[in-house]
């Protein structure tokens, strides 16, 4: 009897040790050093493109005063969104982090005013705020202003102008969203821009494509 015992523990030790190995087989090649596990961020009110029932949820934590999100969204962007975005594999979602001050917080309220107003237009209206980003050299320059995004919101969405320059002033209908947004990026201890999780996990080097593929090809 004690020896069946014995043999049924042993048995079970082996199965959990080949499980084990398994799993640690079947990771992705190096996702222990270019990714970190995270906890699944809630995107419940965020601005999200393409299906939102994807099983790959994938979010940027961005700053519109940032440079390399403006070159993220210019050279990795089109491609997750041709491979994944458009076919269904994957939903993107936006959150706001605000490291560069005043202005980082006034586009971010002019994008959440946007989203409130006229969420159809909230893509092109993003798209505009970074392709108004200078080159960045001088992306420490002012750039950020209630003209500058009127101007461009006038532009690209059909809000109400006088709402969106409410939405700019001390009294703003979006400053919950907006730190909302903060409470997030400090949550998930957020420290560079742009941030890409992918369902959950943290790219190191988000400008790795290869990277993104395989993470998400995992999931899938
Ligand atoms: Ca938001």
């Amino acid at each position: 009897m004690k020896q069946n015992k014995l043999l049924v523990l042993l048995t079970l030790v082996a199965v959990v040790l080949i499980v084990a190995v398994v799993v640690m087989l079947n990771q992705p090649k190096d996702q222990a050093e270019t990714a970190t596990k995270g906890e699944h961020v809630s995107t419940d009110g965020q601005p999200t493109i393409g299906d939102a029932d994807a099983p790959v949820s994938i979010v940027e934590f961005g700053d519109y005063k940032c440079p390399s999100c403006k070159q993220w969204g210019e050279t990795i962007y089109p491609q997750l969104k041709a491979d994944y975005i458009d076919t269904g594999k994957a939903s993107f979602s936006y959150i706001n982090v605000l490291f560069h001050g005043q202005e980082s917080i006034l586009a971010a309220l002019a994008s959440e005013s946007v989203y409130v107003q006229d969420p159809d237009s909230f893509w092109d209206f993003h798209k505009a705020i970074y392709d108004a980003q200078p080159a960045s050299q001088n992306h420490d320059e002012a750039w950020v202003t209630v003209e500058r995004l009127t101007e461009i919101a006038a532009a690209t969405t059909s809000v109400d102008v006088a709402q969106l320059e409410t939405d700019l002033s001390e009294n703003s209908s979006v400053l919950e969203q907006v730190s909302h947004d903060d409470g997030l990026v400090k949550e998930n201890d957020v420290r560079l821009t742009p941030t890409i999780m992918i369902n959950g996990v943290v790219l190191d080097n988000p400008f790795d494509y290869d990277m993104i593929k395989r993470l998400i090809e995992n999931d899938l």
